[in-house]
This record gives structure tokens, sequence and C-alpha cells, in this order.
């Protein structure tokens, strides 16, 4: 009879390659402490690891006091790693990482937003992610798992993007039009491979959740248009993400018609191109993107430069009510703005709190702080480093 069933050796694999991921140097003591695992089990499982190519022994420490040297572990130098690829409204790009997080390498071209041409933005795409594929080469790594995030919201048989107002794309084949143009992804998917498309929202909440804690989380993001997920946590499920088509919910009755066919959504009076256009950014959104219209649109609310002050007074009260409507629906213990609004925050926040409704002067559900988000533009790639890891963590002979 077998010690351990399959699964059960699957998981104890994940649980100390990932103390070995986490640490900065463990001893196989350690692991079988922080782990509950016995150390034989322990001994026995770094053992496959190591064959695996996942694990090498470092330094060997003296001890402190009495007892005999520790060698510690690392994720080995040789290792597979992760890449990522990113498709917003201004860049492609493609960013290598360890199983740990550690940057490998990163190429990034602005598409110049070719509108309702995907075939344009694929083949900038496809040079990324094959000019990232050879460095990664270079190092005598293989890539283990593939991740394209895109700002837009995904789903189908095969997975594609539903809608992009954006890039002004309908649904569109991405994985296909990529497959059709990257070596690197064609040599990825012969090779037994499945690479993911995912839109950023989700992955970035996972981020923002992994971050703040807490077991319901609501996130708003607004960089290119308005994306939003739900971050939810129990014991029983585990953690799960919901989509949520923030932008598009129509919170001003009979207000002017959206892209999407409803009247009033979020993104007709709180959407970046819209703030950008009130403000008199548009130009510099054309000339110089979204991101650095974006940065200047903040410095100037902040500074209290009209028109940008205005506008954003304007904006704030609609934020703040697509906020409520959803939080009296999940009632999460925090909201995390990311996007520009991140750096703004504060103001959502103070008005969000004005709006909730009362019984008897108390709120009818205990109110959640609104915050910034603390990641930044890197949350996406965060939040899609760290489900790739969470996968390969589940199967780790199978990397
Ligand atoms: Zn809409």
């Amino acid at each position: 009879m077998p010690l351990a069933t399959p699964d059960v050796r699957r998981h104890n694999l994940g649980l100390v390659l990932g103390r070995v991921l986490e640490g900065a140097g463990e001893a196989r003591a350690d692991i079988a402490d922080a782990t509950g695992l016995s150390r034989g089990s322990v001994t026995s499982l770094v053992a496959e690891l190591i064959d695996a190519g996942l694990v090498e022994e470092s330094d060997v420490v003296a001890p402190a006091g009495m007892g005999r040297p520790r060698t510690m572990l690392v994720l080995a130098a040789s290792a597979p790693c992760v890449l990522i690829v990113m498709l917003d409204a201004d860049h492609a790009t493609a960013v290598a990482g360890t199983l740990s997080g550690e940057e490998l390498t990163r190429v990034s071209r602005r598409h110049g937003r070719p509108m309702g041409d995907p075939a344009a933005i694929a083949d900038v795409l496809a040079g990324v992610v094959d000019e990232a594929a050879e460095c990664i080469a270079a190092t005598g790594r293989r890539i283990a798992d593939v991740c394209v995030v895109v700002w837009a919201p995904v789903g189908g048989t095969p997975v594609r993007v539903l809608a992009d107002t954006d890039l002004d794309w309908g649904e569109v084949d991405l994985l296909g039009l990529l497959r059709a143009r990257s070596a690197a992804l064609t040599a990825f998917e012969e090779a037994g491979g499945d690479a993911r498309l995912v839109p950023d929202s989700d992955v970035a909440a996972l981020a923002e959740h992994a971050a703040v804690g807490g077991d319901t989380l609501l996130y708003l993001k607004a960089d290119s248009g308005i994306g939003g997920a739900i971050v939810l946590t129990d014991e029983v499920a585990g953690t799960r993400v919901l989509g949520a088509a923030l932008g598009h919910l129509p919170v001003v009755p009979d207000g002017t018609r959206c892209a999407c066919g409803q009247r009033g959504c979020l993104v007709t009076v709180a959407g970046p191109d819209v703030l950008l256009a009130r403000s008199d950014l548009g130009a510099l959104a054309a000339a110089e993107g979204l991101t650095v219209a974006l940065e200047a649109f903040v410095a100037q609310v902040q500074a209290g430069t009209e028109p940008a002050a205005g506008v954003w007074r304007g904006a704030v009260p609609e934020i703040a009510r697509t906020l409520q409507i959803v939080a009296l629906t999940v009632a999460p213990d925090v909201i995390v703005l990311g996007g520009f609004a991140a750096a703004l925050a504060a103001d959502v926040d103070a008005v969000f709190r004005t709006i909730q409704p009362r019984i008897a002067r108390a709120p009818v559900l205990p109110v959640a702080p609104v915050v910034g988000s603390a990641l930044g533009a890197d949350a996406a790639l965060r939040g899609a480093q760290r489900d790739a890891r969470m996968r390969l963590l589940s199967d780790p002979l199978g990397i």
C-alpha cells in the first residue's frame, strides 16, 4: 500500500515547493515545522523536487548553538519560468519571471492604438512575446506557463476577448491571432502547454486581495475604461473572483448613450476618455498615450487646477453611487480603487460615506473603507504571476 495517494503527494509537493519559494532559504527542518509534515516526508518530497530540477541545495549554515549544520533550499537557478503577456490601450508587454516572482526580462512596446485592427495589435504582441522568449531560452530555462492579460472582458470556448472599447474590438480570438504569429507560443502549446487569456481586473483584484486581506473585496479599476471584480473567500470554496462590469452599470437614468447600447453607464460620466476630454487633455492622450494624460489629470486635480478639478468633483458622486449599489449587494470588507483613481481614492471615500443609507442614523450595513491600490500599475502583473504560481503549485511535477 502506498503511504500517500497521488493527490496527497501532489498537494504535499506543492506545500514544500511553496515554502521554498516564500522563504529566503529554508532548511528541511524549517519546512517540516512550518507544514506539519514529518521530517522523513519532507526529505523524500525535497528529493523529488530536486530530481525535477525545481529546487536545489544552497548554502550550508552553521548552527547558532548545538546541532548539525543546516543545508538551505532555494528555487533551482534553471527552474522553469512564467511568461505574463499584457495588452492595454497603449502597450504590448511580455514579462518573464521565476516562480518566486523575480523578474527575468521585460519587453514592452507601444502599439499606437490602431483602432479596430486586432491583427496589427497581434503583430506587436507576438513580437514582444518572441523577444522575451528568446531571452528566456538564452538563460537555459523553459516556459512553464503563459498567461495573456487583456484590459477587456473575456469568455466563450475557446476563450476570446468579448469586446474591447479601448481598441474598438468586437469578439476577437486573440490567442488564435497570437498563435498564428508567435513561434514561442506555438512551441509552448506543441509541448503540451495551455496558454490562458484572462481579464486584467480579475487578476489585479486577486493581487489587491492578497495585499489587503479580508473575506470580500470590491475592486474598481479606471485606467482605459472602467472595470472591476469581486473577490470572495470562504473556507470551503477558497478564494474566487467574479468579474464585474462596473463601468457599464447604468447609474444615470436616461443618460448619454453608451457604446454598449445602454444609457447612462458609469463610463459615460466617469470614464478616463470622458474625463480627459472634459479637462482639455484629450490631445495629450492622443499624442503621449492614456497613461501620461491620466498622470497629468491626477496632478491637476491634486493641485486644484481647473477644469480638471471640477471635472473630477462631478465624477466622484457617480463613482461613489456605483460602489454603493454593489457594496449593498455583496457587503465587502474593503473597496479598492485601481488605475488613476487610486491616487484620488480619499475623495471617493468621503462622498461614499455621506450617501450611505441609514435607519435611525445607523448604516444598514457596515460601511467599507474605500482605499487606493497600493500595488499601482503592477497589480495585474502581480496577480497574474500569483495565479500562475498557484496553478503550478497544485501539480509541481507537471511543471
Ligand atoms: Zn455601457
